[in-house]
């Protein structure tokens, strides 16, 4: 018997899922589904890759197939390439239903989303920011009959980014709905989590010691800041030696930082694309296709590509800058190991970086192992690199890439009848305030879970003492 016949869904579903391979429910799928589909709101916390947005979509699919109507179900996730990835499988799966969804993100055509919008579709996948202007500009759909909200992501999501652009969405919700929240790092956000629903939640959390998976190989090196950009070429020479047809992803911190990345490796001989906040909806969806599709077998990413993507090829992660918030290192990492295969993680860990890497080794609850490097082959090309590096920071200056970039925001909000100035201020402002936030919360979370250790250690471990 299947067991997803035995989870209460129906006889199409459970054919479509073996349709792409699907034969036997994850763990969170086992959970999560007989509740969703009895009716009850939902917290679904479970590692990377294990499942989660079927664990979503298959009940709502189900509970739409037997009262289909538009718009039935709102999904909010926290990025736009996740939105469409979503997307996706909620279209394969619904495909026996003749399934109708649109994705509403920040980008694209607001026009043509408008229209896609009044024409009714099953589900809505949003990100935050476009559909808050939707609800603010005129209003030719309603979200006042939805059955279903989901935000997956839902720490990232909830985290404050997007207080404002929520508090509009909620209040153009209906009071009776059904609340999934999905995400691998849900535990310090809980609390604010749950005041979404209010009502009693069933709460699914995989108990875990350690936060990131079993089959992923999680490693350092040590290196000089100034020679990062030579060991991150030593360590993709080798690893592709070793895995001639594995993808590889790289993080960075900045905008900046990933657009010369790429602008050096190509150079050195790498071909590769970028996705970062600065380039235009349109080629980031055009580098993403690429990446998956296998024809570009390198991403150089910041964290807009940190959570959910699910790109089964990728069998490498290397974290050129440690990421300054420890949880977003386990979505990072979490980009490869999904689904059961396996996968390995490298950071660049320069002196400076040392504390956070120990907060990261402390959250995940394991130790990093160093990863070998030949040094002699790093400074063989180290010159090739950094002066290559240079040349490309030359001429992103020359092109005025981010000068482009702020301008066409500027004309933007001078569209918009707004003061360009007043709102580039407010802007940042807003981003130092939330970065202050932050910080504090994550000491804050910190310090609880010493505090919470602290209160485990046996009573013994006193009395030794
Ligand atoms: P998460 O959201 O938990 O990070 P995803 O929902 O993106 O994970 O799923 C990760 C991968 O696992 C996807 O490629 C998906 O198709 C696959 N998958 C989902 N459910 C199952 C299952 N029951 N059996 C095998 N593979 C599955
Ligand atoms: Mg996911």
């Amino acid at each position: 018997m299947n067991s997803f016949s035995e989870l209460g869904l129906k006889e199409w579903i459970v054919k479509q899922c073996q349709k792409v391979g699907i034969e036997n429910a994850t763990p969170i799928q086992r959970e999560c589904v007989p509740q969703i589909l009895a009716g009850k709101d939902c917290i679904g916390c479970a590692k990377t890759g294990s499942g989660k947005t079927l664990a979503f979509a298959l009940p709502i699919l189900q509970k739409l197939s037997e009262d289909p109507y538009g718009i039935f179900a709102l999904v909010l996730t926290p990025t736009r390439e996740l939105a469409f990835q979503i997307a996706d499988q909620f279209q394969i799966m619904g495909k026996p239903i003749g399934l109708r969804q649109t994705v509403i993100v920040g980008g694209m055509d607001m026009v043509q989303q408008g229209m896609d919008l009044s024409r009714k579709p099953h589900i809505v996948i949003s990100t935050p920011g476009r559909l808050y202007d939707h609800l603010g500009s005129c209003v030719t759909f309603s979200l006042k009959k939805i059955k279903f909200l989901v935000i997956d992501e839902a720490d990232r999501t909830l985290g404050g980014d997007f207080d404002e652009q929520l508090k509009r969405i909620f209040d153009a919700l209906p009071e009776q709905r059904q609340n999934l929240l999905f995400s691998a790092t849900m535990t310090d956000s809980l609390s604010k989590v749950r005041q979404v629903a209010k009502k009693e939640m069933f709460l699914h959390e995989t108990k875990s010691e350690v936060a990131t998976v079993e089959e992923l190989k999680q490693h350092y090196v040590l290196c000089p800041g100034a020679v990062k950009d030579g060991y991150l070429v030593q360590i993709i020479r080798k690893f592709k030696e070793s895995h001639p047809r594995g993808s590889i992803m790289v993080f960075t911190n900045t905008c900046k930082n990933c657009q010369l990345l790429s602008m050096t490796l190509k150079e050195v001989g790498y071909d590769n694309v970028c996705l970062h906040g600065m380039i235009s909806q349109k080629l980031r969806l055009v580098a993403l296709n690429k990446f998956k599709s296998n024809n570009v077998k390198i991403l150089i990413a910041t964290d807009v590509a940190s959570r959910g993507l699910d790109i089964p090829e990728v069998q490498l992660v290397i974290n050129h800058s440690v990421p300054t918030v420890p949880k977003e290192y386990v979505h990072r990492v979490g980009r490869t190991a999904r689904a059961g295969r396996g996968g390995d993680a490298v950071t660049l860990v320069t002196p400076n970086d040392i504390k956070l890497i120990q907060a990261i080794e402390e959250l995940i609850n394991t130790k990093l192992t160093e990863y070998k490097t030949d040094e002699k082959e790093v400074s063989k090309i180290f010159t090739q690199v950094s002066v290559t590096r240079r040349e490309a920071e030359i001429k992103l200056d020359e092109t005025d890439f981010f000068e482009k970039k702020e301008l066409n925001k500027r004309k933007q909000f001078m569209m918009e009848g707004k003061d360009p100035d007043e709102e580039m201020e407010k802007k940042s402002k807003y981003k130092k305030k939330l970065r202050r936030q932050k910080i504090k919360a994550a000491i804050k979370a910190r310090t609880e879970r010493k505090k919470l250790r602290e209160q485990e250690k046996p009573a013994s471990s006193v009395a030794d003492s």
